[in-house]
C-alpha cells in the first residue's frame, strides 16, 4: 500500500485531548482539557429542549442559520463596539477549532509564513501543516509573558501572510494590553499581514484587566479575522458552534471553504443558541464573577500548597511548575501525575516551541467540590510521585 498522506506525518494526535482519556483511564481528576462539569444556563437547555418539536432538524443556511447570525451580530456588535452585518460579516463553524483552520485555509497559500505566540494552544502548529504555512514562532517570556518588540518585528520582517493572537491566552492566561496589541497593529499594517484572533476566552478577563478586541483598533478591522465561539462563554464546549467575523470581501472566501469544510454547524443546536446569544449583561458579569472566585480559590489553594504556578489575567488555566520534580519528560510527568496522585494535566511542551519542560497545566473550569478534589490529591503531592529514576 502507498503511505498515507505526508502532511499528516508531522503532527501527533493532540496531547490535550489524549490526557482526557489517560485521565478516564486511571480515574484522574481530570484538569487537563477545558471544560466545565457544571450544566450550561437553564434556558439554554430550555430551548434546546423545544428544538424536538421545531422545524430545524435538516441543514441550515450553510454559513449560519439567519436567526442565529442576526442574535450574534447584535451581541458582538455590542461587545466589539463596531456594528457588524448578519448577511455579510458572519460565518458559523463547528466550534473555533474550524474557525482558525477555515481562516488560515481562508488567507494562505501553501509555503506563507504565519507568525504564532508561544507558548499557543496545540491546534495552531496543526493547522498551519493542515493549509501548508509554515510557522514563525515568537516567545511570549515567563513569568509576565511578554513579547521582546525586536522579536516580534524579526518575524515581521519575514513577510509573514498572518498572525496569530489568541487574546486571553491559552495556556498562559495574558491579556494583551492595549499598547501591546498597538505595536502588534502596527507592524501587520507596515508588513501588511492579516491576524487571525482566537478570543473564545473574550468574557473571562479578571479585573483590572480589559479585553481589547483586535479587530476594533485603527485600521485593523479590514485584516482580520476574528475567530471565536459559544463554548466556553455558555459553557457548552460540545456544540461545536464557533464563528468567523470579518469584512465581507474575507467572510465570502471563508464561506466557500466553510462550505467544502463541513457544509454547516448543527441546525438545532444554532436554534436553541439563540436564546443564549440574547442574555442581558447580566449573565456576562455573573459568569466572569463565578470564574473571579474560581480562579481566587484555586490559585490561593495552589499558593497554600506550596506549588509554584502563573496566576491567569484572563481564560482558565495554570501553569503549575514542576522543574523540581526534574522530570526528563513533562509528557511522562503527567501520566505519573494521573496514576499515582489522580489529577490529570496537560504537559506544558505541548504549548512551547522553545525546549521547556517545567510546566503543566490545569485548568479551574470546574465546581468547587471537583476542584477541592483535585487539591486534596496534589496536596504532598511530592511524597506521592516516585523519585526520578
Ligand atoms: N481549548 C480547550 C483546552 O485547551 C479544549 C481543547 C479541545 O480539546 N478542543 O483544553
Amino acid at each position: 500500500m502507498k503511505p498515507l498522506s505526508e502532511r499528516t506525518k508531522t503532527f501527533t494526535d493532540s496531547v490535550i485531548r489524549r490526557m482526557t482519556r489517560i485521565s478516564l483511564q486511571y480515574d484522574a481528576v481530570n484538569l487537563s482539557q477545558g471544560f466545565p462539569d457544571f450544566d450550561p444556563p437553564k434556558a439554554l437547555l430550555e430551548a434546546l429542549a423545544k428544538t424536538t418539536t421545531q422545524d430545524v432538524h435538516q441543514y441550515a443556511i450553510t454559513w449560519g442559520a439567519p436567526n442565529f447570525c442576526e442574535a450574534l451580530a447584535e451581541k458582538q456588535s455590542h461587545f466589539m463596539q463596531h456594528p457588524i452585518d448578519p448577511k455579510t460579516e458572519i460565518v458559523v463553524t463547528c466550534g473555533s477549532t474550524e474557525a482558525m483552520t477555515c481562516a488560515m485555509m481562508t488567507v494562505t497559500n501553501p509555503g506563507d509564513k504565519v507568525v504564532i505566540f508561544s507558548p499557543f494552544y496545540e491546534n495552531y502548529g496543526a493547522d498551519t501543516i493542515l493549509s501548508g504555512a509554515e510557522p514563525i514562532y515568537v516567545p511570549l517570556n515567563p513569568p509576565n509573558f511578554t513579547f521582546n518588540k525586536e522579536d516580534l518585528e524579526a518575524a515581521f520582517a519575514q513577510h509573514p501572510k498572518a498572525l496569530i493572537l489568541c487574546n486571553p491566552s491559552n495556556p498562559c492566561g495574558k491579556v494583551f494590553t492595549r499598547e501591546e496589541l498597538l505595536y502588534i497593529a502596527s507592524l501587520a499594517e507596515k508588513y501588511d499581514t492579516y491576524v487571525i484572533t482566537d478570543e473564545v476566552y473574550e468574557h473571562l478577563v479578571y479585573a483590572p484587566h480589559e479585553h481589547v478586541y483586535f479587530a476594533t483598533l485603527p485600521g485593523m478591522w479590514e485584516r482580520t479575522l476574528s475567530c471565536s465561539s459559544l463554548s466556553k462563554t455558555y459553557s457548552i464546549t460540545g456544540w461545536r458552534l464557533g464563528y468567523i467575523i470579518a469584512p465581507p470581501n474575507i467572510i465570502e472566501t471563508a464561506r466557500k471553504v466553510h462550505d467544502f469544510l463541513t457544509v454547516g454547524a448543527a441546525a438545532p443546536l444554532q436554534e436553541a443558541a439563540v436564546t443564549a446569544l440574547r442574555f442581558p449583561q447580566a449573565y456576562y458579569d455573573e459568569l466572569l464573577d463565578l470564574y473571579t472566585k474560581k480562579r481566587d480559590f484555586f490559585c490561593g489553594a495552589l499558593t497554600d500548597l506550596g506549588i509554584g504556578h502563573t496566576t491567569p489575567e484572563g481564560a482558565y488555566y495554570v501553569l503549575l511548575d514542576v522543574s523540581d520534580f526534574a522530570f526528563d519528560s513533562d509528557l511522562e510527568f503527567c501520566e505519573v501525575l494521573a496514576r499515582d496522585v489522580g489529577v490529570g494535566a496537560v504537559p506544558g511542551s505541548s504549548f512551547f516551541k522553545e525546549d521547556i519542560n517545567s510546566y503543566i497545566r490545569l485548568h479551574f473550569a470546574k465546581q468547587e467540590d471537583t476542584l477541592k478534589r483535585a487539591l486534596d490529591r496534589l496536596d504532598g503531592w511530592k511524597k506521592k510521585i516516585p523519585a526520578r529514576r
